[in-house]
């Protein structure tokens, strides 16, 4: 169908939103942007972006063909967390290469893409409520305020408000893993900047440069079952991290001893919603699909759904068909993509003899173990 002028609100000014009003945007539509926030700002430092999620932002024009202020990624290092010592370097995937994004300098590019395509972003703007009329949409403000159009997408994130509307009430779940999150002063230079990924019982460490190397992104994941807080993210004492990762010996305690502010985010997930969309109303990115970081595919996962959704309007007849289709294309990839990285949060934080024969079998098999995920990687939503 041709969608020039139709109008669009999406809810939610993260990756996914602002990549679905853009795609959205660069197709004709009308699209006015609802985000609660007073700013768009994003916490938590480091993205990988995997040539599933790049193909997506070349294909909008957000980056070039060798993209400026990604950071290149020559692969990934596996190590014991011991002494830090290598077991295996998994190779860039053969789809192409995977780069390294501060989280603000992306949203950045996506918002200035979006204002520059003529998307109107509002913010201060809190949706409390979407309601479904014949032909339209109705989205309601917290201020009172209600907008009508032709289409409402909810990319609210993993807590979202809205997934109720399709959904029921569903509680997110603690998953037990928490996530420390930091950004260190960096000036070590490597020829072949790479991931470093550092595995120990019931814990892991990933590590990676950012911003031409002048940064090193830190994320420090953690099983526990004390979790009494309220609230996803918290303030973060260094000390309990370096105390928290006392065992863990070689490159990533200097990285851990550098830091000096960090986040924690308690990890809640809610299952892949059964239902996407009602032919008004659909749910993009953390809304429908909630994952664990362990793949480093929860961004890149929005990025696909927004071209899809974008492409589904352009092959579809009317906007009922369109929801429909892009929710049959996009939920068998998206339920796959997170139960993979479900399983690494086993695989990663193995104990004992089980960890020993891992590690064996990770020396064995390391570098071509980026072909296991290559089905991620190779798939191109643009295509
Ligand atoms: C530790 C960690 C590491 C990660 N690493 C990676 C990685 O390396 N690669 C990767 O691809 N993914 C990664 N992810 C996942 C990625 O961060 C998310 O999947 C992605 O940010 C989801 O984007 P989104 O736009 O769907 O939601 P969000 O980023 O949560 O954005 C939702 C937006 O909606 C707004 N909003 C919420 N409610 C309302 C409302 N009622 N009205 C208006 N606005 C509203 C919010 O303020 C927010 O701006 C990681 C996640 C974690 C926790």
């Amino acid at each position: 169908m041709n969608i020039d002028g139709l109008k669009f609100s999406v809810i939610g000014g993260g990756i996914g939103g602002l990549a679905a009003a853009l795609a959205l945007r660069q197709r004709g539509a009308q699209v006015t942007l609802l985000e609660q926030a007073a700013a768009l700002t994003e916490v938590g430092a480091g993205l990988q972006i995997s040539a599933n999620g790049m193909s997506v932002l070349r294909a909008m024009n957000v980056v070039g063909e060798t993209p400026d202020g990604g950071q290149l990624s020559h692969g990934t290092i596996l190590r014991d967390y011991r002494k830090g010592r290598a077991i295996s370097r998994i190779p860039p995937p053969a789809a192409g290469p995977t780069y390294y994004y501060h989280r603000a300098d992306l949203l950045d590019l996506l918002h200035r893409a979006a204002l520059d395509a003529g998307v109107d972003i509002r913010l201060g703007a809190q949706v409390i409520e979407v309601v479904k009329h014949p032909g339209e949409a109705e989205v309601v403000l917290d201020s009172g305020e209600r907008l009508r159009s032709e289409c409402a997408i909810a990319a609210d994130g993993g807590r979202s408000a809205i997934r109720p509307v399709l959904n029921g009430p569903e509680a997110p779940q603690f998953t037990h893993q928490i996530a420390w999150r930091a950004t260190i002063p960096w000036s070590h230079r490597d020829e072949t900047p790479s991931a470093s990924l550092t595995m120990g019982p019931g814990r892991h460490v990933v590590t990676y440069p950012l911003r031409d190397q002048r940064l090193m992104n830190v994320v420090a994941i953690e099983e526990r079952s004390d979790w009494q807080q309220e609230g996803w993210r918290l303030t973060g004492d260094p000390d309990d991290l370096r105390a928290r990762f006392a065992d863990f010996g070689g490159p990533v305690r200097d990285v851990l001893s550098e830091v000096t502010q960090t986040n924690l985010w308690a990890l809640f997930l809610r299952p892949v919603a059964q239902n996407w969309q009602n032919g008004r109303l659909a749910l993009l990115g953390d809304a429908a699909h909630p994952t664990l970081p362990f793949m480093a595919q929860g961004a890149c996962l929005a990025l696909e759904d927004a071209w899809i959704l974008a492409r589904s309007f352009e092959e579809q007849s009317g906007v009922t068909q369109a929801l429909a289709a892009y929710e049959s294309r996009r939920r068998i990839r998206a339920t796959r993509v997170v139960a993979a990285a479900g399983a690494n949060a086993r695989n990663f934080h193995l104990r004992g003899p089980m960890r020993l024969a891992a590690q064996m079998a990770l020396m064995a098999i390391g570098p071509r173990l980026s072909r296991k995920y290559e089905w991620i990687y190779t798939y191109d939503a643009t295509a």
